[in-house]
């Protein structure tokens, strides 16, 4: 069996003080759903601003690989 290796990043919310490891493909739905549900709509959580930095060389690295 072929292991799912499917980039995580950890979101961060400040407000709930808790970090949670996100798959990417679910990252806009679950940042998105957690601000709708507990922040109002707020852009409270986000994706780590130290991941934040790496994410587009993640991303692209994982385009590349996928050429
Ligand atoms: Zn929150």
């Amino acid at each position: 069996m072929a292991e799912d290796t499917e980039t995580e990043v950890p979101v961060v919310c400040p407000a709930c003080e808790t970090t949670t490891r996100v798959a990417l493909s679910d990252l806009a739905e679950t940042v998105d759903g957690h601000n709708d549900r507990l922040h109002d709509g707020e852009e409270v959580a986000t994706v780590d601003p130290e991941v934040a930095d790496h994410l587009l060389d993640m991303v692209a690295d994982d385009l590349l690989a996928a050429e």
